[in-house]
């Protein structure tokens, strides 16, 4: 087994680097930031909370859901796990 395989499939999106809170008006979802290129790449570090509107600003709406949708706080970790630092 390749190291890193084991860690990554007992992973779960919670633990993942690219896992941040989306604060929104009446209610806060987590989503994965690995949807946006900066947030992928490092250009800009993942914050662990992220306003909705600054999200949306960035990249928006569109984006947003799919960064929502893409996250699911218990499932097993995608092929873009990263542990927290
Ligand atoms: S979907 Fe993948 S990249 Fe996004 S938070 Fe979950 S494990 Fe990390």
């Amino acid at each position: 087994m390749l190291p890193g395989i084991k860690d990554r499939a007992t992973a779960t999106c919670q633990g993942c680097r690219y896992y941040a809170l989306i604060l929104g008006r009446e209610e806060n979802k987590p989503a994965c930031l690995a949807t946006l290129d900066l947030y992928l790449t490092g250009e800009r570090q993942v914050p662990v909370e992220l306003r909705a509107q600054d999200f949306i600003w960035l990249a928006g709406k569109e984006a947003l859901t799919k960064a929502v949708e893409k996250v699911w706080p218990e499932r097993q970790a995608c092929g873009f796990f990263c542990p927290k630092i």
